[in-house]
């Protein structure tokens, strides 16, 4: 797919898994892409790879002002914005009984306050170049409600429920916004709950009706459909991509009387 020829795309959390399979799709794609996240090294390390003259702009997006920062900071090395991953997220596995008032800011702060503060801060930018796209990242999480996970889970569903507000918002502007919530993708955020819960992985590949788990470039292609024009009448939308996980039986024989299958 290609299209984006002279635009520009951020990615946050563009230093490794599902923001690093965007920032190469939309690269192909042929758009310049901002590349964000703590990390200095592992960025370049992904726009080292990249062809349309990749741009790295470090951020931590825990800290208060951070999204308003980076947006600004944005501003200053490019023209304009067109294109807008609100990738970047952490996870949060506690029972609530267990989980600490640090650690319910510290996820709201990452996964909503800063999408929304940075994307409140591109939008001008959009506005004045006719409109753009703007897709963030959700989860499962926030659909089908997981068990030691409520911090993350209201997370997720707030990114959904800020999706649809700003489409509205934003419409009249020509800007899209849509959500993916990806399901189980192979990625380091999951390195901590293999490791300290066994059996985790594969009880819920189990629950997949495609019986695997995703990979980044799963959620990548989807990013590069709300990214191009072939979503140009999409808005509003939460995409679950999931292979079949949060709103699918993974049971191909339903446990029913044989007669009512014949
Ligand atoms: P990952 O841990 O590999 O990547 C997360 C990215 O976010 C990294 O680049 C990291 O540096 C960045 N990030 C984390 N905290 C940050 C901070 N304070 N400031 C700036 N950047 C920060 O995980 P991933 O699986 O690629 O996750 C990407 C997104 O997908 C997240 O929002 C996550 O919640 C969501 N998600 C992942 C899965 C999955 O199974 N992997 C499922 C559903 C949703």
């Amino acid at each position: 797919m290609n299209g984006l020829e002279a635009k520009v795309a951020v990615v946050t959390g563009a230093s490794r898994g599902i923001g690093e399979a965007s920032a190469r799709v939309l690269d192909a794609m042929g758009a310049q892409v901002v590349l964000t996240g703590r990390t200095v090294d592992d960025l370049e390390r992904v726009a080292n790879e990249l062809g349309n003259n990749p741009i790295v702009v470090p951020a931590d997006l825990a800290k208060p002002g951070a999204g308003t920062d980076l947006a600004e900071r944005i501003l200053e090395v490019v023209e304009g914005v067109d294109v807008l991953v609100n990738n970047a997220g952490i996870p949060m596995r506690r029972l609530p009984e267990s989980i600490t008032e640090e650690e319910i800011d510290l996820v709201f702060a990452v996964n909503v306050r800063s999408l929304l503060t940075l994307s409140i801060g591109l939008a001008s930018s959009m506005k004045s170049r006719g409109g753009g796209s703007i897709i963030n990242v959700s989860s499962v999480a926030g659909v089908r409600g997981p068990g030691a996970r409520v911090a993350y889970a209201g997370t997720k569903g707030a990114v959904d429920a800020m999706t649809r507000a700003l489409a509205s918002d934003w419409g009249p502007d020509g800007i899209r916004v849509n959500s993916i919530a990806p399901g189980l993708i192979a990625t380091a955020i999951w390195e901590e709950s293999r490791n300290t819960i066994p059996g985790l992985i594969e009880d819920m590949e189990g629950q997949i009706a495609l019986k695997r788990w995703g990979f980044g470039d799963d959620i990548a292609d989807v990013v590069a459909f709300f990214a191009s024009d072939s979503s140009r009448y999409v808005t509003g939308e939460t995409l679950v991509v999931d292979g079949g996980l949060a709103r699918v039986s993974a049971s191909a024989t339903p446990q029913v009387l044989p007669e009512l299958l014949e």
